[in-house]
């Protein structure tokens, strides 16, 4: 049996979820993913106000390359406002890429993960295929 180390498992890219409440927060979440676009070659890729796939609130998605990911994480756990983040790698589990290969900032947020397929799951970065 093959053991999954960090050099077998493929990884292609990263989602950063950042979670809001449409009524409350959906101008803060506006302004993070405003600055993060600006500093950082990331998709700002849509602010999503109802619930959807694995994700029970809305939150807007970030869609970025593995060399962006030492200067992204960093400059969210700075700059979030307050807001709870979910940073996801995007491997061939989406299960997995949700829940034991996840990194939070803020509060986790219960994910719907039964949604979710065991193979890739996810939007990859721009140029990038599986
Ligand atoms: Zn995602």
């Amino acid at each position: 049996m093959i053991e999954k180390t960090t050099q077998s498992v493929t990884n292609l890219g990263y989602h950063a979820h950042i979670y809001y409440d449409p009524t409350k927060t959906r101008a803060v979440a506006e302004r993070v993913c405003a600055a993060l676009g600006d500093k950082f070659p990331v998709e700002i890729e849509e602010f999503r106000d109802t619930p959807r796939g694995p994700h029970p609130i809305s939150n807007a998605l970030i869609i970025f390359k593995p060399d962006q990911f030492e200067h992204v994480v960093p400059y969210l756990m700075l700059n979030r406002e307050g807001l709870d983040v979910l940073v996801h790698p995007l491997t061939t589990d989406a299960v997995e890429d949700h829940s034991s290969y996840a990194i939070w900032l803020g509060n986790p947020v219960e994910l719907k993960l039964h949604t979710l397929p065991r193979g890739r799951g996810g939007q990859l970065p721009s140029g990038v295929s599986a």
